[in-house]
């Protein structure tokens, strides 16, 4: 059985015996946040458990190494959308330890290509056209230092209102363990009455 049939079997009785009750809530994220993070397999539900987040709490966006790479593309939009349409207070930037981006290498990539038939007359032509292939396809060399980049573009977006919070964290892809690259402006958690407030001077 193809993987795709698998899938639609499954997903006939997953509706049939309505297992999405468990997971109905809606569109708008109920903890105020959006997350910008890594499409590592080993994030998908480590993430949300690390970070006790259900269905329903967080706007999700996902890209490979959690990277903004351009002010005006598909995921700063996302970001936009999540704050001005969907009520998201704060941006969490999240990269990951042991990222398949630290060690992307344009050259190796187009090898790859190479070897599946993609043949250099495209390459020429798309090079001639002005697309940089060697900066489209690299990584980066530390993953706070790609967080703080990305980070800063959002941080400094045009579009961006002031009172949002951009913050950047590295998550230990086996243990979920968050570490700070960077603090942004603090919203309330649920019981923040039990916890005294810190002002940070990262704002
Ligand atoms: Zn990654």
């Amino acid at each position: 059985m193809s993987r795709l049939t698998e899938i639609l079997e499954f997903n006939r009785s997953f509706v049939q015996n309505h297992e999405f009750e468990a997971f109905r809530t809606t569109k708008f994220p109920e903890k105020k946040m959006v997350i910008l993070t890594c499409m590592d397999t080993r994030l998908v539900e480590l993430l949300p458990k690390a970070m006790d987040l259900k269905n329903g709490d967080a706007k999700i966006i996902k890209s490979a190494g959690a990277i903004v790479a351009h002010p005006f593309g598909s995921i700063m939009r996302s970001i936009l959308v999540a704050i001005y349409s969907l009520g998201a207070e704060e941006v969490y930037v999240i990269g990951h330890h042991d990222c398949g981006m630290t060690s992307l290498n344009s050259e190796e990539v187009l090898n790859q290509a190479a070897a599946r038939g993609i043949s250099s007359e495209t390459i020429r032509t798309l090079e001639n056209s002005g697309i940089n292939l060697q900066r489209f396809l690299t990584g980066f060399h530390s993953v706070s230092d790609a967080v703080a980049d990305s980070v800063r573009v959002i941080r400094n977006h045009p579009l961006l209102p002031s009172d949002i919070g951009v913050h950047g964290l590295v998550m230990n892809p086996e243990t979920g363990e968050l570490s700070i690259v960077t603090r942004g402006k603090e919203q309330e958690g649920e019981d923040s009455s039990a916890i005294p407030v810190h002002h940070h001077p990262h704002e």
